[in-house]
């Protein structure tokens, strides 16, 4: 069974923990330069909808609220502890964003209590209240995450089984565009196909599925069935956050290696952020040592690095990202992953980012910018991924998958055409 751990409103929770003034107040917190509202306590819901400029907020409103600004150092922090905690307690654990990460919970005789204990801990130790949703598939378990928190009565857990009349129910209560994986943009085009809840999904044609729509949404009914199928790394784009992570063919302690897994994946995680037409308030890195291996030293460190701007900008990340690896890198460990997380991201509307004292330069500079990277993502769209990247790479670099008993591209590469003799 798979569990998914789920911090409630996550930077709200930060705070209070060194301000418990703050218990059921409403608090909201802003994005960089105190920009809009990106989290809000459930106090904070009905009255301010997210993404709201700050100035926007009526005074009468701002008086009966706290709003902070965003501190990324405490909440990437926070989030390493409940992390760590978790760690602890479980066979594996693999973060997914930085308030959320999916635990294998096999072998567990009880795993309700198990979880329940979990929570207790989680929050006595790091004072961060979790939620924890179980299930046999990864996308299930996302619902079951959203009942354990949302229904009181299950005190922030809930396992959800198929084959019973509450799954039908839950599924059917649920609306497509609640699933994980299912963006606006399907959600809209299920529903002229008169798909309009989790459960018409699970009962929808799965060859119909991948014809008019893909591969990865096939997965998802699959995975509605509760058959296993999404791994973390090839997830359709989340909306809330973007992660890239992989796996390396070898263990590596080396820096060098790891700043070139880092660019890697920041430069991977820019381009979806650009096709998704969202910009990202910080960066997030993590590392993570082999925990089979008990003979090795563990290390498990992570952090978050705020943008001075809210950017789309491969270079800005990449420089963010490897700022934060310098910070967690260590000595003397051999790791085995390493992954880069984009936070907060919104919209990228071209008025947001700028106020009223940015002078001209600075918006054409910014222009020139977004002209450049608009021009690398089509030439790699073009020409191949990686046709222009930013540094070099080695060609037996750790971080690549083995792709050793890789064949020609024979059909998209001039150079690796079939020879005819
Ligand atoms: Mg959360």
């Amino acid at each position: 069974m798979i569990g998914l751990i789920d911090c409630n409103n996550f930077y709200a929770s930060c705070e209070r923990v060194f301000n418990p003034k703050l218990e059921g107040q409403p608090i909201g917190i802003l994005s960089n330069n105190d920009g809009c509202v990106i989290a809000r306590s459930n106090e904070l819901k009905p009255l301010v909808p997210m993404g709201m400029p700050a100035y926007q907020i009526q005074p009468k409103i701002r008086k009966q609220i706290t709003l902070l600004s965003s501190n990324y150092e405490l909440y990437g922090d926070m989030s390493q502890r409940v992390f760590d905690t978790v760690r602890n307690y479980t066979a594996n654990i693999e973060p997914y964003s930085i308030d959320e990460a999916f635990i294998q919970l096999d072998g567990f005789s009880d795993i309700p209590d198990h979880c329940q204990k979990l929570r207790a801990i989680v929050k006595r130790d790091t004072g961060i209240p979790v939620s924890i949703g179980v299930a046999s598939t990864r996308t299930l378990a996302k619902l079951a995450n959203h009942i354990a928190k949302k229904q009181v009565i299950h005190q922030g857990v809930y396992c959800l089984a198929t084959n019973t009349t509450s799954f039908i129910d839950t599924l059917k209560a649920h609306a497509i565009d609640e699933v994980w994986g299912v963006g606006r943009r399907i959600a809209e085009k299920l529903q002229t196909l008169g798909i309009h809840s989790a459960w018409d999904l699970h009962q929808a044609d799965l060859k119909q599925i991948r014809q008019q729509f893909s591969v990865v949404l096939e997965r998802t009914v699959l995975e509605l069935r509760g058959i296993a199928c999404i791994e973390l790394d090839d997830l359709a784009t989340p909306k809330k956050n973007i992660m890239t992570s992989r796996s390396f063919g070898r263990l590596t302690g080396d820096l060098f290696d790891l700043q070139e897994a880092i660019r890697m994946h920041a430069c991977r995680g820019a381009e979806k952020l650009r096709r998704q037409q969202s910009v990202a308030n910080a960066v997030a890195i993590f590392l993570k040592t082999n925990h089979f291996r008990k003979d090795l030293n563990q290390y498990h460190p992570s952090i978050v690095v705020p943008l001075a701007v809210a950017t789309d900008d491969s270079r800005l990340i990449v420089h963010a990202a490897q700022k934060g690896l310098q910070a967690i890198y260590k000595k003397g460990y051999l790791f085995m992953k390493a992954g880069v997380m984009l936070l907060d991201l919104k919209a990228k509307n071209s008025n947001s980012q700028y106020d009223l004292f940015t002078d001209e330069s600075t918006v054409t500079w910014q222009q020139k910018n977004d002209q450049l990277m608009q021009t690398i993502d089509n030439i790699n769209r073009k020409m191949g991924k990686n046709t222009i990247q930013l540094g070099g790479t080695q060609p037996q670099a750790p971080w690549q998958i083995k792709r050793q008993l890789l064949s020609q591209r024979y059909t998209t590469r001039w150079d690796e055409l079939p020879l005819v003799k």
